[in-house]
C-alpha cells in the first residue's frame, strides 16, 4: 500500500529505539551472524559467480518485457484452469481477493507466507470483512499472534528471543512456558493441523511463476505450504509481475541461488509447483485456482533508471550481510520491505517524499552487492537515490551544512586539522546525540595520518 501524502517514515527515532533495545539486538545478532556463516559454507566449491552472472542475465531478460511474460503465462495457466486476474493497485488486489472469498462464502482462510500480501496489508482489510485469516508459517504465525509485522523477508521473526516466544505462546495459546524450539514448534503445529482441515479457502504468494507452463512455484521450509495449497477447496496465490522466469527450464538455477542465499540451505526443503486447478479425477489441489498479479507501481519501475532492483528474488542475504539491518532489525524501517533492498524498493513503491529518511539506514559499505545472487547493483542504486533526494531538496539540513564545511575543510589543512581535534574531542558527546551514528562510524583515532607523517 502506498503511504499517503505527509506519511514520513520516521527511521531515525525509530533506528534509536532498536538500538536502545539489547534483548532485540542480541537476537539480531545472533540471527544474522548465522545466516551468514551458512551462506558462506553453502557456496564453497560450487560455481557460484557463474550462477548470479546468468540469472543476473535471466532476470534482466525478465523485467525488460515483463507484459510478454504476463501474458504468456495468463494464457497458459488459463489453459490449465487457473483463473487469472491482474491488478494495478494495493486496493484493487484488497477488493478483488475480498470479493473472491465472499462470493465463495468462505470464512476460515489460511495462510502461507506472502510478502506480497504484507504489502497491500490483506490481513486487516479481510479482516474487517469479517473473515478470519490465519498464518500458517511459523515465524509468521508468531508475530500474527503478536500483533506485529515481519522483520525480515524470509524470517519474519528475527526480532524474537526463544525465551521471548515461549512467553508470548504462555500467554497466547495458555500452554506451559518453554523455550524449547521442538516443545514450541509441535505447539503451533497441533493448533494449525486443526485450522488446515477446517478452512474454507487459501492463500499463498509464489516465489515465482514460469511463463512456459503457466505454473506458480513455492520454495518453503516447512510443511504448511503443501497443506495450504492442496487441502481448501479455494486457493488464491498473491504475487507480484516482476517474478516470472521466462521457462520451466530456468528454475533449476533458482534452485541452486536461492535456498544458499537465503538460509545457507543446499536445497529447499519442499519445492511446489503448481499447475492449473485440481483436475477431474485428481487426488489433491485445489478445485478453484486463482492467481493475482500485481503490479503496483512496478510497470512504471520497469521503465525508469532503478528497473533493476526488480531482478530482486527476495532472497534477504543482502539484509544478513548489512551492518545497518543487523543492529536495528525489520521494524525500524517502518515498511513492508527492510534491509539495503527494502531501502531501494519501499523508497520507490512509497515515493521519495514519504520514505527518503530510508535513504540514511546504509554505510555504504557495498556488503550487500556483494552478497546479492542475481547482481542487483544495490550499492549503485542507494548512492543513485540519495543524490535524487539531494537534488529535490530533502536531504536534512545538518547533512547539507556538514557536506558544505567538509569541502571547505577539505581545502584549507589548518581547518582539516582543527576538525580532526575537535571530532575527537566531541566524540563521546555524539553517543548521546545518535547513537547510531556512532556505532556505525569508527572512533577518531589519535594518531592521524598527518601526525604520523609528520
Ligand atoms: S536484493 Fe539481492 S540479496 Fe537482496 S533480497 Fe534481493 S536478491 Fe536477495
Amino acid at each position: 500500500m502506498k503511504r499517503g501524502a505527509g506519511q514520513l517514515i520516521n527511521f531515525r527515532d525509530n533506528a534509536r529505539r532498536a538500538i536502545e533495545n539489547p534483548t532485540l539486538r542480541r537476537a539480531m545478532r545472533h540471527a544474522t551472524e548465522s545466516f551468514r556463516q551458512k551462506r558462506s559454507d553453502a557456496i564453497v566449491g560450487i560455481p557460484f559467480e557463474e550462477w548470479r552472472e546468468q540469472a543476473s542475465e535471466l532476470r534482466r531478460t525478465v523485467i525488460g518485457d515483463i507484459k510478454g511474460y504476463v501474458d504468456e503465462f495468463a494464457v497458459n495457466a488459463t489453459k490449465r484452469g487457473a483463473i487469472v486476474h491482474r491488478v494495478k493497485t494495493a486496493g484493487d488486489a484488497r477488493d478483488l481477493i475480498g470479493a473472491i472469498l465472499k462470493d465463495n462464502g468462505a470464512k476460515n482462510i489460511v495462510k502461507s507466507k506472502s510478502m506480497v500480501t504484507e504489502e497491500i496489508h490483506l490481513n486487516k482489510h479481510l479482516e474487517n470483512l469479517g473473515l478470519r485469516v490465519i498464518e500458517t508459517d511459523l515465524g509468521e504465525y508468531i508475530i500474527q499472534i503478536a500483533g506485529e509485522t515481519p522483520s525480515h523477508i524470509i524470517v519474519p521473526a528475527i526480532h524474537k528471543s526463544r525465551e521471548q516466544i515461549g512467553r508470548l505462546f504462555c500467554e497466547k495459546l495458555s500452554c506451559d512456558f518453554s523455550d524449547d524450539p521442538t516443545v514450541l514448534t509441535n505447539t503451533a503445529r497441533k493448533i494449525l493441523r486443526q485450522e488446515f482441515l477446517t478452512a474454507d479457502a487459501a492463500i499463498s504468494g509464489a516465489n515465482c511463476y514460469i511463463a512456459d507452463t503457466g505454473s506458480i512455484v513455492l520454495f518453503t521450509n516447512e510443511g504448511n505450504g503443501r497443506m495450504v495449497t492442496t487441502l481448501p477447496p479455494l486457493h488464491i496465490v498473491v504475487t507480484s509481475i516482476e517474478k516470472a522466469l521466462p521457462s520451466i527450464e530456468n528454475l533449476p538455477l533458482l534452485m541452486r541461488l536461492l535456498p544458499r542465499s537465503a538460509t545457507g540451505q543446499t536445497l529447499t526443503s519442499y519445492l511446489s509447483i503448481i499447475t492449473g486447478a485440481r483436475m477431474p479425477g485428481a487426488a489433491t489441489g485445489a478445485k478453484q485456482l486463482h492467481i493475482v498479479l500485481l503490479d503496483n507501481g512496478r510497470s512504471e519501475i520497469a521503465k525508469g533508471p532503478y528497473r533493476e532492483i526488480l531482478k530482486c528474488i527476495k532472497c534477504g542475504a543482502c539484509m544478513n550481510v548489512c551492518p545497518v539491518y543487523g543492529m536495528i532489525g525489520g521494524h525500524a524501517y517502518d515498511s513492508t520491505y527492510p534491509g539495503p533492498m527494502g531501502v531501494i524498493l519501499s523508497t520507490l513503491l512509497n515515493g521519495i517524499e514519504n520514505a527518503h529518511p530510508l535513504l540514511d539506514a546504509t554505510t555504504l559499505c557495498g556488503a550487500c552487492t556483494e552478497a546479492c545472487p542475481v547482481k542487483v547493483p544495490l550499492l549503485k542504486l542507494l548512492y543513485e537515490l540519495r543524490e535524487m533526494r539531494v537534488d529535490k531538496g530533502y536531504n536534512q539540513t545538518v547533512e547539507s551544512l556538514g557536506m558544505a564545511g567538509f569541502g571547505i575543510a577539505a581545502k584549507h589543512a589548518h581547518i582539516f586539522q582543527a576538525g580532526q581535534t575537535s571530532a575527537r574531542a566531541l566524540w563521546s558527546l555524539a553517543g548521546y546525540l545518535s547513537p547510531l551514528t556512532v556505532n556505525r562510524l569508527p572512533k577518531p583515532t589519535n594518531r592521524t595520518f598527518r601526525r604520523r607523517f609528520s
